[in-house]
């Protein structure tokens, strides 16, 4: 099978679209991301899928602890800017809560320590363990991803 069937099929499951965060030697640090999921309830566990090339690999490995920024439909460039899409760098601001560097105005915004890894092939799950959530009261839409494009609910 080519890789370009494997990545279609795929491509078929909607999903949200998360950033993925850390502190790294005293600043902020994000990658789009939405191989993530909701794993246990006891403990309460949620995993991430990382590839071996993102810098973001390593960086989460040394720093033990990640946030994942769940996005809203209004986020979209955020998703583009931390999957290296845009052309121009650009300043993002970040809230900080518990040495957590988190994107302000996501959908939730969930707090981990690194409970374990598994190597699959070119990516590493990160299992976190779940310190805090943080929710708006109405965070709005969720950004979706489909079929290679960004969608928003009832489009
Ligand atoms: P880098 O190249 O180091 O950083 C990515 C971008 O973020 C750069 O432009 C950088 O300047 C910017 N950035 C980082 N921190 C800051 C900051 N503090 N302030 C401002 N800008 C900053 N890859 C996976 O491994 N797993 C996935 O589940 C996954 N899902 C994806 C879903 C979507 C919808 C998309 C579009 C991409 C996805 N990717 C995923 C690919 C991944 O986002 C990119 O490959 C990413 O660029 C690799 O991360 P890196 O750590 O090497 O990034």
């Amino acid at each position: 099978m080519d890789d370009r069937t494997f990545r279609n099929a795929m491509g078929k499951f909607a999903t949200g679209v998360t950033v993925v965060t850390t502190a790294f030697q005293g600043e902020a640090k994000g990658m789009t991301a939405n191989a993530f999921m909701s794993v246990s309830l006891d403990p309460k566990l949620v995993v991430v899928s990382i590839g071996h090339k993102a810098r973001m690999h390593d960086i989460v490995k040394q720093t033990g602890k990640f946030a994942v920024n769940m996005l809203t439909r209004d986020q979209e460039d955020l998703s583009r800017l931390f999957a290296g899409q845009l052309k121009e760098e650009r300043p993002v601001s970040f809230d900080w809560v518990n040495g957590h560097p988190i994107l302000p105005d996501a959908m939730a915004n969930i707090l981990c320590n690194v409970h374990s890894t598994y190597v699959a092939g070119d990516h590493t799950l990160y299992f976190g363990e779940v310190t805090d959530i943080l929710m708006k009261d109405e965070p709005g839409d969720p950004l979706l991803f489909f079929e290679g494009k960004y969608r928003s609910i009832g489009q």
